[in-house]
Parts: C-alpha cells; sequence; structure tokens
C-alpha cells in the first residue's frame, strides 16, 4: 500500500532539486502514518514475541508462518489452515502426535495434540493404561507416572484466540531447546484440544473475513463484530458445546469424551473469550456457588495455580481478576466436568475483540492482545502444575480412594433402572452411562420388587460402589435447597428424569441376579423380517424411533392409521395387547406393487418390529377396520427462525427432528413469513423469541392458516405471543403478578442481587400430571412426565375441559432451584395445551420440549403434535 502511493506521488510531481526534498519529506511523513495507521496490517507480530523472551528455539521445527503464509493473529485462521499446520509440526518433531478423534457434523476433524517427550511418546498406550482408575482395579500409583495436562481451545467458536493460542503453545513446547522444558515433558504429557468447535469455528471465521476492512477498523459498531443469526458460538445443530460434556447429546462430545477418559488428566485448562470492555478472568470462581460434590481441595488448587496466572499477566502489566462472575455448579461445562472427574478444571476468558480489533473502555484490544494472553496463561497451567505434580497426583488419588468410602456411607447400594416399553430409550440412557463410564449390570433373572416383576430385559443394576461413584451422584441427584441460589447455568439436570427412565434406590440388593461383566454397547443388530401375504402390520408407538419409521412410511406413501383405542390381536397366534396409538398398515388398501419392501426397509432403519397381523377380527377392542383407526398425513414443518429467535431452541428442534427422526424442516426468517405462500405447510412451530417484529398482518394470516387446517406449535414466548394474539386461548400470569409473589418492603440494597436470583429459574425440573388418554400423549404408559423450564412464563389453568394436555402437580419441583412462591404459583397451572382453531389446532407449553437434545422423555410431545394434532378435537367456546 505504501510502494503504490509512493508511486503515485513521484509520479504526479515531476519535481526539481528543492521540491525533491519536499517531496521527499513528506513521503517519508506519509510512510510514518500509514506504518502507524496500518500496524496491524504490515507489523505482525512473528510467533516468538507471543513467548517468554531469550529462549532458545529448534530451527528445524516448522513455524506457523512458513505453513500458513501469514504470522498467528493476522488473520482469522481456517479450522483446514489449523490442520495443515499441526500435520507439518508433527511431521517434524517427535515431541507431537497427533490423534484423529472423529468428524464434527459438517465433516471437519476433530484433532488431538498429543506432546511429550519421544520416548513417552512411544509407550503413550501403555503409559496411560498403567494409570487408569477406571476400568482396572489394580492400578499403578506411582508418583513416577507422568502428569497429564489437557488444554481445551475455543468451544465457543466465535471464540477464536484460544485456537490461535494453541498453535504457538504447541509450536513453543516443539522447538524449545531450554532444559527446564525438555525436564518437564519427560515426565508430563500434554494434550491440546486446538479447536473443540471446528464447524463454529469456520461459520466464526467466514463472518469476520467477509466484513474485514483492509484498513483495520476498531468501530464496535462495524458489522464484523456483530454476526447474524446462528454465531460461530453454537456447532452445527446450534448446540452449545460447552454444555454437553455431561449430556453427550453432540458427536463432538462423544468422540472427545472417550479419549478425555483415555487420557484422565490431572488439570484441565478451558479457554473463552468475553464481553470486550471485560479484561481477563481466570478460576477460582464464586467459592460458595461450586458443586457440593466437588471436593474442597480442588478449589484450593485451583486457587494455587491462580498464582502463577497471576504472575504470568502481572509481568506484562495485563488486566485480570478471579473469584467472580462464573461458577462451578453445573458439570455440563469444560471447567466443571473435569472436577467431577478428579481432575482440576480451570475455566479461562479473555475479553474479546471479535474480529482485528476494537475500540473498549480498556483501550484498543486486538486480537493479537487476546491470543497472547491466552498462551501466557496456558504456559502459566503447564508451569504451575509442574510445579505443583506430586499434590496434583495426590489429589486424583484420593479422589477416586475416596469414592468407595463415600458410597459405604450412603443410605442405599444402588439404582434398578426400568423401562419396559422402549427399548430405545434405555438403551440410549445406558450409553450415556457406559461413556461417562460408570458401570451398569443387566440382571439375569426378573426381580419382584414393589409389588412389581420387572422384567430381566428391561431392568439394569448400577452399583453406587464404583470409581465414578461423584459422576453417579451427580448425574442422578435431585437437590433442591442450595447454599447459594444464584446460577450461572441450570441448577437441575437429573439424567433418569430427562430421559424418563424409572430409577429406584435399592437399600440391598438380596435375591437380585446379576451378570458378571458390566453392560456395553454392542453393534450387534438383527434385520427383521416381513412375513408376507398377511392381512396388515402392526408396531407401537412407545419406541423412541417410531416417529422416524412413521415418517418414513408416509413418505414413501404407504398408508398407515393410528388406533385412536386399544385393541387385542393375534400376533404368531399369541394374543398381544396394543395400546391406543399403536399404528397399523393395513394390507388390503396398499397400492404400490413394492410396498412391502418399502415397509421392510423402514423397519430395518428403525430396528422397530412390525407385528404380522392375521385378520382384521380383534379378541378385544377395536377391528381394524374400525372408523376408531384415523388415517395419517405426512407432516411438511416450518420452524420461524431469525434474528431474536433462540438459536439454541430453534436447534434443539431441529436436531430432534431432523438428525434423530430424519423428518424434514423447513426454516425462515420469521421478519420474511409474509412472502411465503403457507398453504403448502401442515405444521407451523415458534420457540422462544421476541416475535414483535411481526406485524398484526401476520397474525391474520396464520389465523386464516388455521382455520384451514393448520397445527400451530408455540413453546415458551412463541406461545405467549399466539395467547396476545388470541390465537391461543390461555391466560399468562402477568410480571406484575410474578413480582407481586415476592416481598421486597424489608430488603437491603445488599439483596437485590439476590431478589433477582429468586425472581429466575434458571432451568430446573419440574413434575407434570400428563392425561395419557389424550392423542397428544401416545407412546406415554406413566402419567407422570418431568419437564425442564428456563423460565418464569406462567399459563393459567384453563377452565375449559380437554385442552390440558398437562399440568403441574401440586408439589412440581423434582429437581434444581426454584423459589417456594413460584413453585406453590406453577402448581396446577398448565404445562401444555391443545385446542382447535377452525379446522386448525393450536399447541402450547412454556417447556423446552427437547431441552440440549438430551430430554428424551417430554421431545416425543413435539412427534406427537406433528402426527396426530387431528386425531383430537377440542374445541373452545
Ligand atoms: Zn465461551
Amino acid at each position: 500500500m505504501i510502494f503504490s502511493l509512493l508511486f503515485v506521488i513521484n509520479n504526479k510531481t515531476k519535481p526539481k532539486a528543492t521540491s525533491m526534498l519536499l517531496i521527499r519529506i513528506s513521503t517519508l511523513l506519509f510512510t510514518v502514518l500509514f506504518t502507524v495507521l496500518f500496524s496491524a496490517n504490515l507489523l505482525a507480530m512473528p510467533v516468538k514475541d507471543y513467548l517468554p523472551q531469550g529462549i532458545k528455539l529448534n530451527t528445524e521445527t516448522p513455524l506457523p508462518s512458513s505453513t500458513l503464509g501469514f504470522e498467528i493473529g493476522q488473520r482469522h485462521l481456517r479450522h483446514d489452515q489449523l490442520i495443515s499446520y499441526f500435520t507439518q509440526l508433527a511431521k517434524h518433531s517427535k515431541r507431537i502426535k497427533l490423534t484423529d478423534m472423529g468428524n464434527t457434523a459438517q465433516h471437519r476433524q476433530q484433532l488431538l495434540v498429543t506432546i511429550s517427550s519421544p520416548e513417552n511418546l512411544a509407550n503413550l498406550e501403555s503409559i496411560l493404561a498403567k494409570r487408569d482408575v477406571l476400568t482396572q482395579t489394580k492400578v499403578s500409583n506411582s508418583v513416577q507416572d507422568p502428569l497429564v495436562i489437557w488444554l481445551g481451545y475455543s468451544v465457543h467458536g466465535d471464540e477464536i484466540s484460544g485456537a490461535n493460542a494453541a498453535m504457538v503453545v504447541a509450536y513453543y513446547l516443539a522447538a524449545s531447546e531450554e532444559k527446564d522444558i525438555k525436564a518437564m515433558l519427560a515426565n508430563t504429557i500434554i494434550v491440546l484440544e486446538p479447536s473443540i468447535n471446528p464447524d463454529g469455528m469456520d461459520r466464526f471465521v467466514n463472518w469476520v473475513s467477509t466484513y474485514r476492512n483492509s484498513a483495520m477498523n476498531s468501530d464496535a459498531n462495524h458489522i464484523e463484530h456483530h454476526q447474524s443469526w446462528i454465531t460461530g458460538r453454537t456447532n452445527h445443530y446450534w448446540f452449545d458445546l460447552n454444555r454437553d460434556w455431561l449430556l453427550l447429546s453432540q458427536q463432538e462430545s462423544q468422540h472427545r469424551l472417550k479419549y478425555f477418559h483415555q487420557y484422565q488428566p490431572h488439570v484441565v485448562g478451558d479457554f473463552h473469550e468475553m464481553g470486550p470492555n471485560s479484561s481477563y478472568f481466570f478460576q477460582p470462581g464464586i467459592n460458595s456457588r461450586t458443586h457440593p460434590l466437588t471436593p474442597k481441595e480442588n478449589v484450593s488448587l485451583t486457587t494455587k495455580l491462580a498464582t502463577y496466572h497471576a504472575k504470568a499477566l502481572d509481568q506484562k502489566q495485563r488486566l485480570y481478576y478471579s473469584e467472580e462472575n462464573f461458577d462451578d455448579f453445573y458439570y455440563g461445562k469444560g471447567s466443571t466436568y473435569p472436577d467431577i472427574n478428579g481432575s482440576i478444571g480451570i475455566l479461562f476468558e479473555q475479553a474479546s475483540s471479535r474480529g482485528m480489533q476494537q475500540e473498549t473502555i480498556n483501550g484498543l484490544l486486538t486480537f493479537e492482545f487476546g491470543i497472547q494472553n491466552h498462551v501466557l496463561t496456558s504456559l502459566s497451567t503447564i508451569n504451575g502444575s509442574w510445579k505443583n505434580h506430586l499434590e496434583l497426583k495426590k489429589y486424583r488419588h484420593n479422589f477416586y480412594q475416596q469414592a468407595k468410602k463415600l458410597a459405604d456411607k450412603e443410605k442405599f447400594d444402588g439404582y434398578l433402572l426400568h423401562e419396559a416399553k422402549d427399548s430405545y430409550r434405555l438403551k440410549a440412557f445406558l450409553t450415556k452411562l457406559a461413556q461417562h463410564k460408570i458401570k451398569v449390570y443387566s440382571l439375569k433373572d426378573d426381580f419382584d420388587f414393589q409389588d412389581k416383576t420387572l422384567k430381566a430385559e428391561h431392568s439394569y443394576y448400577l452399583p453406587l460402589a464404583q470409581p465414578q461413584y461423584r459422576l453417579i451422584k451427580a448425574l442422578f441427584n435431585q437437590q433442591t435447597h442450595f447454599k447459594d441460589n444464584t446460577f450461572y447455568d441450570v441448577s437441575g439436570w437429573t439424567l433418569p428424569l430427562a430421559m424418563n427412565i424409572s430409577s429406584y434406590p435399592l437399600s440391598s440388593t438380596w435375591g437380585l441376579e446379576l451378570a458378571d461383566k458390566a453392560w456395553m454397547l454392542s453393534d450387534h443388530s438383527t434385520l427383521n423380517e416381513l412375513a408376507t401375504n398377511n392381512y396388515g402390520y402392526a408396531f407401537e408407538w412407545h419406541e423412541f424411533l417410531a416417529p422416524k419409521l412413521l415418517n418414513n412410511l408416509l413418505a414413501n406413501k404407504i398408508k398407515v392409521r393410528v388406533a385412536n383405542k386399544a385393541f387385542t390381536s393375534l400376533v404368531n397366534g399369541k394374543s398381544r395387547h396394543f395400546d391406543a396409538g399403536s399404528l397399523v398398515i393395513l394390507s388390503g388398501i396398499q397400492k404400490q406393487d413394492n410396498w412391502q419392501k418399502l415397509v421392510l426397509n423402514a423397519s430395518n432403519q428403525t430396528g422397530i418390529d412390525l407385528h404380522a397381523l392375521t385378520t382384521g377380527l380383534t379378541s378385544q377392542g377395536i377391528d381394524l377396520g374400525s372408523n376408531s383407526f384415523k388415517k395419517l398425513m405426512l407432516p411438511k414443518t416450518l420452524l420461524l427462525g431469525g434474528k431474536g429467535i433462540s438459536q439454541y431452541e430453534a436447534g434443539e428442534v431441529r436436531y430432534y427432528l431432523d438428525e434423530t427422526l430424519q423428518i424434514p424442516l423447513s426454516i425462515i426468517d420469521h421478519a420474511d413469513i409474509t412472502k411465503i405462500d403457507l398453504s403448502s405447510y401442515t405444521h407451523i412451530i415458534l420457540v422462544d423469541g421476541n416475535y414483535n417484529k411481526i406485524k398484526n398482518r401476520v397474525a391474520e394470516q396464520l389465523k386464516d392458516w388455521l382455520k384451514q387446517g393448520g397445527v400451530i406449535i408455540g413453546q415458551k414466548r412463541g406461545a405467549q405471543w399466539l395467547a396476545d394474539q388470541e390465537i391461543l386461548a390461555v391466560k399468562f400470569a402477568t410480571k406484575e403478578q410474578i413480582n407481586a409473589l415476592f416481598d421486597d418492603s424489608e430488603l437491603h440494597y445488599k439483596e437485590k442481587e439476590a431478589l433477582a436470583s429468586r425472581k429466575r429459574i434458571a432451568g430446573a425440573i419440574f413434575k407434570a400430571q400428563l392425561d395419557i388418554s389424550h392423542p397428544l400423549a401416545y407412546g406415554y404408559h406413566q402419567s407422570v412426565l418431568p419437564l425442564f423450564r428456563n423460565s418464569t412464563l406462567i399459563m393459567e389453568q384453563p377452565q375449559q375441559p380437554f385442552i390440558t394436555v398437562a399440568k403441574y402437580s401440586p408439589t412440581p419441583l423434582l429437581s434444581g432451584f426454584a423459589d417456594k412462591n413460584l413453585e406453590n404459583r406453577l402448581a396446577h397451572n398448565a404445562a401444555i395445551v391443545a385446542h382447535n382453531y377452525g379446522k386448525g389446532r393450536i399447541i402450547a407449553t412454556t417447556d423446552v420440549l427437547a431441552f440440549r437434545g438430551y430430554w428424551y422423555g417430554s421431545a416425543k410431545l413435539l412427534a406427537n403434535s406433528l402426527f396426530f394434532a387431528k386425531a383430537f378435537s377440542a374445541p373452545v367456546k
């Protein structure tokens, strides 16, 4: 840029000697000016400037710039560029080993980088196996075993300074010729996950690179700093991977956890970014909000390591803070999951330039500045951990030694797990436990329990006395009282409640015959066969994937009917009961020549058995030709998205319908709805969001569409907007009514924050009574249904009959925090309502039905709303 400008000046003026001098001076001034203005472009920071000064580095080790063609921090690096640098580095360094953990949904590689001495890397597998406390009974616990440090970067893809810092850290550890570093690597294994969320990372990089100007623009208003709907924070399915460590709904988490449990780190660093006007945060966070299952020594070790971060940042005179804002309560985060696995998890947050540079209250914040801070604390984590390695090893050893003693103190021995009708959901539950290295045993015999005989094939036993005792407690706990009622994230996440699996604490295992080996997921799947020349086929709706099967059949133009009442029919010469909500495929009305082949294929894709029916006459209940079997239609569903709509809730619906059930979902910006012909859609879904952008005439458009037979599903503020438009015939409690529940007349100023926390429901589980005779509840065989809510939106119980599908129990709080006033206000009120509107239907809820992809229990209500909305009729007057 400067050169071309000089060229212009020199050519325009054909100077004599004196003016020549002037021009030289002005050129010099221009040079200085442009150098200052465009310093970010021109004076890129070489990698060694991120590192301690005066150190000896191996010149053979490839520099990031030699692969990338630019310096770290000079541009926003894409995931493929990150992979190519690590590939080069591993090729030329014996201290680096790369592992491909798997692919993301968009087929980007999940890379794990192991750094240690060449000797350790050569024996990595046996080193790791020797120190495995989770799967082996006798474990070596020598202080000679290496220290393991795991550093994870940029789980939020738009917090990208971490991914860039990871490359500098790896280069340094590979190239360093320092004696101390060599000695440390001989006794330490460092694991980097340089980019935890590759799909989100590239979404962000494409945004920033698209809007990045050549002249650096630090204006906070510039579009470079403001992403559109679906930010780089989330992964392909718009999930926050930093909530998924415990829930494991996303493939990135499942792939990673396998290696996490193989490496069993002593320390885990989790590198993020926060608002541009902040400084730098490192844990410990707020002590009173640490989960009580985390040992106290965890906090003291975190505090000890914090002195190393402080020292590193002090040397550069960087601003920072700790013991504020963030907490260690919810175990689904990258800095907390380690805390319940014998490790020390540490959160790091850097103020974000959210682009190349941004003007902030602390001055100009550049991308490079953020990267350097994360490099400093990555190295202080390694240094501090190495200096305290004996204590860290002792801590981890004690953590698992205590597990048995703590389990012995419990009033019960373990949990009996049971689900009679949905083998898929039960298996999904067991799979999550197995991924967390929790051992569960199948039963050899049926077991008599509480006046019931629990079938062996539907029941499992989970003993408390095992290394993962604390993690079991974290997953099964139903705590409702807390020392501190402020929560950074959800306060209740009880896994069996979310997946609607019965779990009974057993105080004695007397009479229980258990398998010798713990349950493991097997790939063994049998292909179904379809007996031909039958009257028809039936399958039950209890199975989690039944909606996938049904949608596949309907998409292939197979005629399927739903039984609105129960019936009993002969199957293989034996009498078999089918609940209301069972589906039948009647041979006599199918039109296509190859229909049986299509039916068989669809059944094999879900593993759901089709029962052959030999006659239309049933021994009990409705006959197969009865009008109580209703014809079903293939749904065509539209989800309203766009700025202002919750990307998480939209993502959860998308993940459930698209990924889990393979049901196509069209998504539009809700502001564009008037441009769309709605007549081809059967369903419209409104999740939580601000719908104020929608004009009044949209409400009229929707009303017309509903009158013609459309179905609307509204969740949280989506439902409230429908009520505001008088589409949904339900009253919501007003903000004033909610506020009036709290007496604030005698409070002091210092209690302001605590009051705000009491007025919130950050995320807790509530008990609802489901009307299982309602078609929207097909597939549920128990009337108690746990639901998740994270708002204080309350639908008043409708006065009219038959429109409440589920309502809250008299004392509804099952797990997590809700103020008693709010709990009482929720009691008896409506959780799910559904009624007619012209020929159409409205279905509404204030809960999050498919929350974070692990709420298998309530998610099915969404599928039921797609298929059975016309199987009920509940007019409002
Ligand atoms: Zn973050």
